[in-house]
């Protein structure tokens, strides 16, 4: 691929559009953000000449992509179940597998249940689940104030309420109790070489790594969640693409019941989860 040439005011959209850089659909997204224009714009208008500053602003983001940069981030938005979230590179960019894991939570909360979304950055999984369940109470957890004010901004443009608090895991909690606690913690092993590749390189490196074997959190998850679960209350956690055995080893070695792991769509699995005993 070959570096953008600057675009030039006097240039038409349909010109920008056919710049031999970036994937079509992507010069699209960035060119309608610039222009402030809809996909259909862009076709029904594409005679419209740019202006210096458009030209300027169009040739800026193309660059930026080129350089790596997660589209994500450069248009500040990126949808999730169905959702549009306001993403800045203070949280991790919402990812369509982690849709299973708001599926999964919204099959398992009992009626005005109560649920924990521990790390969550932009808000999208508590979101989604207090948008798709107007009967839940969702609290959510960040260490991130950074992350926890996108949240807050996230959760009022879909008017949804989520309590925030800002947290280091469970420290923030005390006797609160839930029917269930979700959580895609940081779960990439430090070095591991995605780390340095694509979009990975953009994101908030504490959202994506424990610095360690890449099963702290998770293990931290696991022990503390019971204490502040109900009975019959489900601990759900997504995980990387090669722990779905060793999170389903950190729950064999505790009271947990029904453990079990699902698939994601590339039929990895990618969520594993397990129960209190006892009835809801
Ligand atoms: N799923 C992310 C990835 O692409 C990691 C997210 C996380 O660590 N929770 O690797």
């Amino acid at each position: 691929m070959t570096e953008p040439l600057p675009l030039t005011a006097g240039e038409t959209i349909a010109q920008a559009l056919l710049r031999p850089v970036l994937d079509i659909s992507e010069r699209r997204i960035l060119l309608g953000h610039a222009l402030g224009l809809t996909r259909i714009e862009l076709v029904t208008e594409s005679e419209r000449v740019l202006s210096p500053e458009q030209a300027k602003r169009v040739t800026d983001l193309y660059a930026r992509r080129f350089g790596g940069e997660p589209i994500a981030y450069l248009i500040g938005a990126r949808e999730f179940y169905g959702l549009r979230f306001e993403i800045t590179p203070a949280v991790l960019i919402p990812r369509p597998d982690t849709e299973l894991l708001v599926d999964l939570a919204i099959e398992r909360l009992p009626r005005q249940g109560r649920v924990l979304d521990m790390g969550t950055g932009s808000g999208a999984i508590a979101i989604a689940l207090a948008h798709t369940r107007r009967d839940a109470c969702v609290i959510a957890l960040d260490l991130s104030d950074p992350a926890l004010a996108v949240a807050k901004r996230n959760a009022a443009a879909h008017s949804v309420q989520v309590q925030l608090f800002c947290s280091d895991w469970f420290d923030a909690l005390t006797d609160q109790r839930f029917e269930m606690i979700v959580a895609n913690p940081p779960y990439v092993v430090a070095g591991d070489h995605h780390l340095g590749e694509g979009d990975l390189r953009f994101e908030p490196i504490d959202a994506l790594t424990d610095h360690a074997d890449g099963l702290s959190a998770l293990r931290q998850i696991v022990k503390g969640a019971w204490r502040f679960l109900e009975p019959g209350g489900w601990l759900l956690m997504e995980h990387g693409y090669d722990q779905s055995a060793a999170v389903r080893a950190l729950l064999g070695a505790t009271e947990f019941v029904d453990i079990q792991s699902w698939q994601d769509l590339s039929g990895i699995e990618r969520v594993t989860g397990a129960r209190v005993p006892g009835k809801p």
